[in-house]
């Protein structure tokens, strides 16, 4: 069973304290139309992360763009997203980290 708990405190951790978006008392500071994919689609990112075993960041992001973006309301019908091309999603411009925290986290239960 996932425990998602688990997955959203290392993501905190290891993500969240280094963006740009978090407040001064350790909280996301982006809410309503703002809010963070990281915050948004978590059990989706943790179901991408654990269909794909890869050292490829390329074939991780190929699964996000597939299960997470296509759902999400700042995806054009044509692909694009003016957030992710302004690097203004914090979930696809910490994604790497995001994959990180998650595998590092399984590996604690293995
Ligand atoms: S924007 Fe996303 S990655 Fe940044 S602090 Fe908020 S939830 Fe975390
Ligand atoms: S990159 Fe764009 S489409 Fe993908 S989660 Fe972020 S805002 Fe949504």
């Amino acid at each position: 069973m996932k425990d998602l708990e688990r997955y959203r405190k290392a993501i905190r951790a290891k993500v969240c304290n280094r963006c740009i978006d978090q407040g001064e008392d350790g909280c996301c500071s982006l809410s309503g139309d703002q809010r963070c994919g990281v915050e948004l689609y978590l059990e989706k990112i943790v179901d991408v992360v654990h269909s794909v075993r890869s050292k490829k960041l390329k074939d991780y992001v190929e699964q996000l763009r597939k299960h997470v973006c296509s759902d999400c309301k700042n995806q054009n019908p044509d692909g694009t997203c003016q957030l992710r091309s302004e690097a203004d999603c914090g979930l696809d411009r910490y994604f790497a980290l995001v994959v990180e925290a998650i595998e590092e986290e399984d590996q604690k239960t293995k």
